[in-house]
């Protein structure tokens, strides 16, 4: 290895379980991160360091004064400008270490397009915060044979699991009951019936500390470089899967093995409804009161769109990734594919009436 690549990671280096073949492995590995919130931001940040030679972040979100307390990639500045969350995270992890690919796209994980985005990488993370995109996430994992860690954090609780498929439990096993197939999480919000405590709250309703995410993206970074080395199989020679969840605040740490499900909907029964796009696509954010426009794909020239809407509407902003502007007591934000986050209402009648209106039908 080249002297100054070792000086650099010369601590992971002596550790036992990289060492420099194991390095070496890590600067030519690959992974998608699918979210960069508290989860994804601290998630990132640890890969970076530790060299993982080239990672693609897919958020579709911007950054807010409100991300700064947990998300740790981002800055005051990033903020004021409203920067994309995959522009800003891109834009840090290169000026962190500028000798691995950081490649951030802004886009919204959904049936239509997850394929696309996800395909190639040999490891898929869970940086997200809603179980629509979760089990999107499981379905795509299983259909394209790659392992993927699912994580989740709200409040003061964190949980993880990591997948492989059809060799360890996955998240369908885990969370959807049993019962009648196709009866099992009809409900387009919210979380299964099953979920693990905190899967019905929100850090909408009732916050969530970033000490929580801090350890929770710590496990599931220490898994992506297992699974990226190849060393899977510490439990005893066979791959074992385990919710672990821990508690920040109560201290409380869970550690369950979980066995498959014979009858999973996904991992046996290859119904993967959430990839086929039969369940509802999830509308309403967390963190505000916001609704989400994004089933339409089309190509808008924001500069264009401003000019043209400014004489009606207020605080006509654009900054080359996405517009924003005012029709009180609404706040329209719309990115260049087309799609447009609504905030002020959480009733999507009134965010498609605005959308009509101000973008087109
Ligand atoms: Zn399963």
């Amino acid at each position: 290895m080249d002297p100054k690549l070792y000086e650099r990671y010369s601590r992971q280096i002596l550790f036992g379980g990289i060492g420099e073949a194991g390095q070496q492995r890590l600067l030519e590995s690959s992974a998608v991160i699918v979210g960069c919130g508290a989860l994804g931001t601290a998630l990132a940040n640890l890969l970076v360091r530790a060299g993982v030679g080239n990672l693609r972040i897919v958020d579709r979100d911007f950054v807010e004064p409100s991300n700064l307390q947990r998300q740790t990639l981002f800055e005051e500045s990033d903020a004021a400008e409203a920067l994309p969350k995959a522009v800003a995270a891109q834009r840090r992890l290169h000026a962190i270490n500028s000798g691995v690919s950081v490649e951030g796209i802004v886009a919204d994980v959904g049936p239509k397009n997850a394929e696309e985005l996800l395909r190639g990488f040999p490891l898929i993370l869970d940086g997200t915060d809603n179980f629509e995109t979760r089990f999107l996430l499981n379905d795509v994992a299983i259909h394209l044979d790659v392992p993927w860690i699912y994580a989740a954090v709200v409040a003061s609780y964190g949980v993880t699991l990591t997948v492989h498929p059809r060799k360890t439990a996955c998240l369908a096993c885990a969370l959807e009951t049993g019962g009648p197939a196709g009866n099992e999480n009809g409900a387009p919000h919210g979380a299964p019936h099953g979920a693990p405590h905190g899967a019905d709250d929100t850090c909408d309703t009732v916050g969530v500390l970033g000490a929580a995410a801090g350890v929770i993206a710590s496990i599931e970074a220490a898994e992506a470089i297992k699974i990226l080395l190849g060393k899977t199989e510490l439990g005893g020679g066979r791959l074992v899967s385990r919710l672990t969840s821990f508690d920040v605040w109560t201290g409380r740490f869970q550690s369950v093995r979980l066995e498959r499900n014979p009858d999973c909907r996904a991992c046996t029964r290859n119904d993967f409804r959430y990839l086929e796009g039969e369940a509802q696509p999830h509308m309403t954010m967390c963190g505000r009161d916001s609704v989400q426009i994004h089933e339409r794909r089309r190509q808008l020239d924001l500069a264009a769109l401003g000019r043209r809407l400014a004489p009606t509407v207020a605080e006509v902003r654009e900054n080359g990734f996405l517009l924003r502007f005012r029709v009180p007591p609404y706040e329209m934000t719309i990115f260049a594919d087309g799609r447009a986050i609504i905030k002020g209402t959480q009733d999507t009648r009134i965010a498609r009436s605005l959308y009509a209106r101000y973008i087109g039908a």
